[in-house]
């Protein structure tokens, strides 16, 4: 990918607003269901179109689309409303029957970036089309597998991309339904800067409540766009329904979202802080969550050292780290004192948890009789 300004160039040919909102129902349901929809869409900063056609569910017995019938009523909408219209393809007859019924951008689900085969056999079908392409994420945290389909398309002469980033899935039940792993955006806009990137707040999420902040955090990392499921009657969706907004909603976070618009040096120098901030609020909510889950380790070796009777300060085990902690500090260009420091408050809090576990009256071993 060599010529990296083409890459950005479709949405500049399309006369696509920035940021390039892209609206509408996780999955056509009827007819009706998609005009009234679009018709609500046509009055918000929409400019594309989104409805799944065929869904590809996790577990089978979900609905899975209406399938082909429902592209006509896409067609409609387009007639109707002017909105250009997007969906998903996962097979080459999709991508033959998206092209019959005029669908002007294909998106490539995360369940099908993680399958190069499933990638190839698409950028075949695709091959040569003026169409844009997005390419999700793929479901685990891996950037070479989501690249490398970009890449695939990249080859088949398909130079109209742009990648999709929805969040990775983790066994764990973790606040979103997918995690963001910011990071993974991040590298890649590092290394690719002008593919247009897209933010999926909705599957993200998995809810309504959190959407707005992932999209401005989006924005403050200058990403491109926003596809956003949207319905008129949320709860009730034939799929995904917890994370639907309506239009009215979606409207007001268009309102409320501070979107870098102008040019300039003061703004350039703006944006350029507000995304370096983006990265570092992203880096010290890890540094949280990951000193939170240590804690809870520490809780379980207190109730151990309960159990067994052992002191809690073990003097030669807290040496080893610090040692092992100062070396792997030098590495990352971090000072010994700091380390030292930092480790002395991390001990001092592990400590303090594990004081409270085995003083609790609550955790009396089970073999204690008491
Ligand atoms: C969707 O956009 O409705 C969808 C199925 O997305 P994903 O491939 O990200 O799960
Ligand atoms: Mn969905």
């Amino acid at each position: 990918m060599r010529n990296k300004k083409e890459l950005r160039s479709w949405l500049d040919k399309m006369q696509l607003e920035h940021p390039l909102v892209i609206a509408g129902p996780c999955s056509a349901e009827t007819e009706e269901q998609l005009l009234t929809i679009a018709h609500q869409l046509k009055e918000t900063d929409a400019t594309v179109l989104r409805a799944g056609i065929w869904k590809p569910r996790t577990r089978p017995g979900n609905f899975e689309g209406v399938g082909a019938e429902g592209l006509k009523w896409m067609q409609r909408a387009k007639e109707e409303t002017g909105l250009l219209l997007t969906t998903e393809v996962a097979n080459p007859s999709h991508v033959e029957l998206a092209e019959k019924h005029d669908i002007d951008i294909f998106w490539v689900g995360a369940r099908s970036t993680v399958s190069p085969f499933i990638v190839q056999e698409l950028a075949d079908a695709l091959k040569g089309t003026h169409k844009p392409v997005l390419i999700k994420n793929p479901v685990n945290p891996d950037l070479s597998l989501w690249l490398g389909a970009v890449e695939r398309f990249y080859e088949a002469g398909i130079t109209n991309l742009g990648v999709i980033h929805r969040g990775f899935s983790t066994y764990e039940k973790t606040h979103y339904r997918n995690n963001p792993e910011w990071q993974i955006p991040i590298d890649l806009q590092t290394q690719f800067p002008d593919l247009p990137l897209i933010l999926d707040p909705s599957h993200i999420a998995g809810r309504r409540d959190i959407i707005f902040d992932l999209c401005q955090t989006a924005l403050d990392l200058n990403y491109d766009g926003l596809m956003i499921e949207t319905h008129f009657d949320p709860d009730n969706a034939w799929s995904d329904s917890k994370q639907q907004i309506t239009p009215a909603r979606l409207n007001q976070i268009t309102v409320d979202l501070r979107i870098p618009k102008e040019e300039g040096e003061a703004v350039e120098f703006k944006n350029r802080l507000a995304t370096l901030r983006t990265k570092i609020d992203v880096i010290d909510h890890k540094l949280i969550e990951i000193l939170g889950k240590r804690m809870k380790i520490s809780d379980d070796i207190g109730l151990l050292k309960k159990e067994n009777n052992v002191a809690i300060l073990q003097t030669k085990r807290w040496n080893e780290i610090l040692g092992k902690m100062i070396s792997q500090g030098e590495e990352q260009q971090l000072s010994e004192e700091f380390i030292l420091r930092l480790y002395k408050a991390i001990h001092q809090e592990s400590i303090d948890h594990q004081t409270k576990v085995v003083n609790n009256p609550k955790n009396t071993p089970p073999d204690s009789g008491g």
